[in-house]
């Protein structure tokens, strides 16, 4: 095991073990399972499924199905409800986690236990360890943008909450940022504020009074970190009064927040002047995060899947500062952890650590007979850890200490290559999240690099995409994709039509161009929202308890997707029809 945190946190330590027990990936695996299978004979899910005692790897895949959270949906209710009975766990599950809901358009409900935060740290530390070999910090702080969304109890009296709550809210979580010498600037009442927009603003406002104590700016997710910047650029005035007369702006109206910022806001007129005058030179704030945080040795946070369109921001505003990315995990569990911190973000991997679950792999290259008309799909058998092969890609399959058995996680990984006998993934995309209209296969992914590729276009007018999303409209025959985009400026009518040829003819799914040449599916729409459209979809989120740590923007929006897809309706400005494959 990873030391336990109550002993001295030494990070050479944490590397030695994780070699330890990567080397060791298929026993520890077997191990593991073993352990949540003994753990949790008592459930009566398990035993149902007849194991009878048997833990091995073979007895477990031959009787227990795989699953989707719809399977186990009627199960975690019964749990949420109060059910006294042991249903998917021995131990009583006191605590339920929110999904962000933000990829699908529907929170979850996910059973969470002390295991989870315990194997939350342990991934913590295991790729801060790495990270703190390349770029050691000092005795310092983190001005981290996180949040701690609101909790509330179930009808069955369960603590209900995010996942990154769930863990904010922990003693562990504290121990284990001080341990790495980043705990975070901000107060308490500013992660735990009932009010996003103010405790955003804080969040700002601690770190400029601490900025040369500031060694590591993060969040969970990338977005986070490009979004406060972005309101940095539209409050830094206001932020520079603060610090010159010492009294919080009025915008703050929450008295625990006020309260506990007063007691580190003093007035500092000469620093107020110093970083007005930083933010008057910046040319169109290239370099804000070095300029402001001279300490600063890196940004860290999720910066993969669909995190990476945020990049090319994210670099404008830290100049020379290195950008790290972070682990891979879920609010069912983490899975793996960047250990190889110096890799470029677009090509950071997740080693997985062989005992916080045990995991199988579906291997998603197809087999069977493939027609000219239908592409015969059968889906193969999972395969264990350390089975999986170089370059092929798989989607997850978790198996945790809360409950979740044989979980098909949705998520498309690409295993890089090997850590000792543990695999390296590389995050793809989420399964299944672009509809099919006629026989394409696009992926979250094909749209990304088809949005990449159309936004250079734009980069001749010195603008930029803010953020996209789609929907696939069947509302008539055929069918067709709209893209929307929200645009940094006005772009000319010219560009935009030129953008949406392009977006068009930059999907490469053979299903798709080949559909498109014989017309079965439409010419594709670009629709250009609105500035502020995504803040409007983030506040949607954000109002119905997810949290900002957790936000993805939902990068293909379903039909039930209702108030979404009202908000995206009501704020288009301009809409093209492709003409590429006329
Ligand atoms: P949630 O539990 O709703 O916050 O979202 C978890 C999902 O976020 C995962 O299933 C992935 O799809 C995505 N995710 C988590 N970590 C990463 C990562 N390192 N790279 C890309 N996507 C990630």
């Amino acid at each position: 095991m990873l030391e336990k945190l109550d002993k001295v946190f030494d990070p050479e330590k944490v590397i030695e073990e994780f070699e330890y027990l990567t080397k060791d990936a298929k026993r520890i695996q077997t191990e593991t399972l073993r352990r949540i299978l003994k753990e949790n004979g008592e459930a009566e899910y398990l035993k149902k499924w007849g194991l009878n005692g048997k833990t091995d790897p073979e007895s477990y895949s031959c009787c227990v199905p795989l699953v989707t959270h719809k399977d186990l949906e009627p199960l975690i209710q019964q749990i949420a409800d109060g059910a006294p009975n042991p249903i998917l766990t021995s131990k009583p599950i006191t605590t339920i986690t929110l999904s962000s809901g933000t990829t699908q358009g529907k929170r979850k409900f996910v059973p969470f236990n002390d295991e989870l935060t315990e194997t939350t740290m342990q991934i913590y530390r295991t790729s801060f360890a790495f990270r703190n070999r390349e770029y050691p910090i000092g005795n310092g702080k983190a001005l981290s943008f996180i949040y701690g969304s609101k909790q509330f109890k179930t009808k069955g009296g369960l603590l209900a909450g995010t996942a990154t709550t769930n863990v904010y809210r922990s003693e562990q979580f504290k121990k284990t940022m001080k341990d790495m010498q980043t705990p975070c600037c901000s107060p308490d009442e500013v992660i735990f504020g009932p009010d996003f927009q103010q405790s955003l603003y804080c969040h700002l406002l601690s770190g400029l009074i601490f900025h040369n104590e500031i060694q590591v700016i993060s969040s969970t997710f990338a977005h986070s970190i490009v979004h406060s910047f972005r309101t940095f650029e539209l409050v830094w005035e206001e932020l520079c009064s603060d610090i010159k007369t010492g009294s919080l702006s009025t915008r703050i109206t929450v008295p625990t927040i006020r309260t506990a910022m007063a007691k580190i806001l003093k007035p500092n007129p000469e620093l107020a002047d110093k970083i007005h005058e930083k933010c008057l030179r910046l040319s169109n704030w290239y370099g804000l995060i070095e300029e402001l945080f001279p300490n600063v040795k890196y940004i860290y946070g999720i910066m993969t899947g669909s995190m990476e369109p945020y990049l090319k921001k994210l670099r404008h505003y830290a100049g020379g500062i290195p950008l790290l990315s972070a682990d891979y995990g879920s609010s069912e569990g983490w899975i793996g952890a960047n250990v190889n911190p110096t890799r470029p973000p677009e090509m950071a991997t997740f080693a997985v650590l062989p005992h916080i679950g045990y995991f199988e792999f579906i291997p998603l290259r197809e087999i069977g007979v493939a027609s000219q008309e239908h592409s015969v799909c059968n889906e193969r058998r999972p395969v264990g850890l350390t089975d999986v092969e170089v370059g092929e890609e798989y989607e997850v399959v978790v198996t945790n200490f809360a409950g979740l058995y044989r979980y098909r996680l949705g998520d498309v990984v690409k295993v890089a290559g090997f850590h000792n006998a543990t695999p390296e993934l590389q995050f793809v995309c989420r399964r299944n999240l672009m509809p099919t209209i006629n026989i394409d296969k696009n992926t979250e992914k094909d749209l990304q690099l088809s949005v990449e590729a159309a936004a250079k276009l734009l980069a001749d007018e010195k603008l930029e995409v803010v953020d996209f999303t789609s929907q696939v409209d069947l509302s008539s025959e055929p069918g067709h994709y709209m893209i929307y985009w929200e645009v940094s400026g006005e772009a000319s009518e010219e560009t935009l039509k030129k953008c949406c040829n392009c977006l068009d003819s930059a999907f490469v799914d053979a299903g798709y161009v080949s559909s498109r040449k014989i017309h079965a599916i439409g010419p594709l729409e670009l629709r250009v929202l609105k500035r502020g459209t995504f803040q409007k979809i983030l506040d949607h989120y954000v109002g119905l308890g997810s949290t900002l740590n957790q936000f993805k923007t939902p990068r293909c929006v379903g039909p039930v997707n209702h108030t979404v897809l009202q908000i995206l309706c009501n704020n288009v400005v301009k809409s093209y029809i492709s003409t590429a494959f006329d």
